[in-house]
């Protein structure tokens, strides 16, 4: 007899889970539902689109979801209606796998997101990747300084992407006028400031390598970093990415015809935002290292706090502070289970989710007996009586290729960017 599961959410976790499900050999039915139309998530809008060669983990995602037993229901949230006790009753097994897509808030007392300038990383890195959401975000560009507040890849990320020259960002998917806008951008300087210092980074080998190769900028650490840095660690043997970074100089070359600086600050955490008109205009920050609370200001009119992810609220599913679903061992409690980010916070690389897809997989054929669930028919009928419209496998197929073909040369494809645009193109199939 069929087992029917339900996995909510497209990215690594989701697909890693349906993979070892498949590979298990039990007699299944999996619906894989997601609600932006397109599925793979963190792989499409969060991983840079200056690593394609991260995002070639889709041709692997690609023969799971062209397994004739995998179904895709793209967009398709699931909290209210359809809701979790929906999907319970409908079939054997659901698993959660949402990841974690709001930005982990500054401990600020100020009410930043008002201020015109400031971002948190998931905003700046949706816009740039063309996530519907965000793709109006619009971000002040119109200024000569950002600030990036952060030392993890994300802050390199958000970074790189703003200093890499048109001709470096040729072979990537990033939106046409995300190029546009970075390619028109008046940034010159960009500081991407650590609450700790260098050798607390972090930042990953490839990731930190990337920042000494750029076409038209030069990385540098701030003047006094290597000084400061305890107990004279770095005559010890330390770490690939940490002996990277920490070669970079303390100023730039005067002979540089670089156009375009990154420096690294580090000790250093934010205390107050000012602004003029609600457009920010500079950041103080406290020396972590000062015993006499001594601050400084740095004048900027973009400023990207890249401090990590939260989870988003699922109704009746409980969540601890940072939005990381309850769970003991990945069940949730009886026929419903978790992975990813989700489960476990944000942090590791795509391969990480392998894991908890294993673990979901093996807890499911082990403990789950097919009890006659509708499963995929229960759920096409509940979303037309819902008069929910979906965006099916063969469908996404169609939206995948036509992304591809109206691509230019070098790019691998050209997104869609809202779900409008998208059953416009599939009325006119
Ligand atoms: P992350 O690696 O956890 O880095 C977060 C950074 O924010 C840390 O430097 C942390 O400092 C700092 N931070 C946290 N709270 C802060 C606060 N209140 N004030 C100032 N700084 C604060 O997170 P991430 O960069 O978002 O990356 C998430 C995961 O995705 C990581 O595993 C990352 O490696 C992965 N990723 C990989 C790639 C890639 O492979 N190319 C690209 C992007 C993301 P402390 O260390 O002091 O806490």
């Amino acid at each position: 007899m069929t087992i029917k599961i339900a996995i909510i959410g497209s990215g690594p976790s989701a697909f890693y889970t349906a993979q070892s499900l498949i590979k298990e050999e039990i007699e299944c039915e999996i619906d894989i539902i997601e609600k932006l139309f397109c599925p793979y998530g963190l792989i499409r809008y969060g991983v840079a689109p200056d690593h394609q060669s991260t995002k070639n983990v889709i041709r692997v995602f690609e023969r799971t979801l062209g397994n004739p037993d995998v179904e895709f229901f793209g967009g398709i949230e699931i909290n209210n209606s359809p809701s979790i006790e929906d999907l319970m009753s409908l079939y054997d097994a659901v698993v959660i796998t949402t990841g974690m897509a709001k930005d982990r808030s500054l401990d600020i007392n100020i009410n930043k997101r008002n201020l015109d300038g400031y971002y948190g990383s998931t905003q700046f890195v949706n816009w740039y990747n063309g996530h519907p959401e965000y793709k109006n975000l619009n971000p002040n560009l119109d200024t000569d300084t950002a600030i990036i507040i952060g030392n993890g890849n994300v802050a390199i990320d958000c970074a790189r992407l703003l200093v890499k020259s048109p001709k470096e960002l040729e072979n990537s998917d990033i939106t046409e006028y995300a190029q546009k806008a970075i390619t028109n951008s008046a940034i010159k300087q960009v500081y991407i400031i650590g609450r700790r210092g260098p050798l607390d980074a972090k930042f990953t080998t490839v990731e930190i390598r990337e920042m000494g190769e750029l076409l038209d900028c030069d990385s540098i650490l701030s003047k006094g970093t290597l000084s400061k840095i305890a107990n004279n660690l770095l005559g010890e043997q330390i770490a690939k990415q940490y002996r990277i970074l920490t070669s970079f100089p303390e100023e730039k070359s005067t002979n540089s015809n670089k156009t375009k600086t990154v420096e690294f600050k580090f000790y250093l955490s934010p205390t107050n935002f000012i602004s003029t008109d609600d457009k920010i205009s500079s950041v103080e920050f406290k020396n972590n290292l000062s015993n006499n609370n001594e601050t400084f200001i740095i004048k900027a009119g973009l400023i990207i706090s890249a401090i990590g992810y939260q989870g988003e609220q699922i109704l009746g599913i409980e969540t601890d502070s940072s939005g990381m679903i309850i769970h003991n061992d990945n069940i949730i409690k009886n026929r419903l289970y978790t992975a990813g980010w989700v489960s476990r916070g944000p942090s590791g690389v795509i391969g990480t989710n392998k894991r908890d897809g294993a673990k979901v997989s093996k807890h499911i054929t082990r403990n789950i007996k097919s009890k006659n669930s509708l499963g995929r028919i229960g759920l096409k009928e509940l979303l037309n009586k819902l008069k929910k419209r979906y965006i099916s496998k063969d469908q996404w197929t169609l939206i995948n290729e036509e992304e591809i073909n109206r691509a230019n040369n070098t790019s691998p494809r050209l997104k869609f960017t809202s779900q409008s645009e998208v059953f416009k193109f599939l009325d006119n199939q």
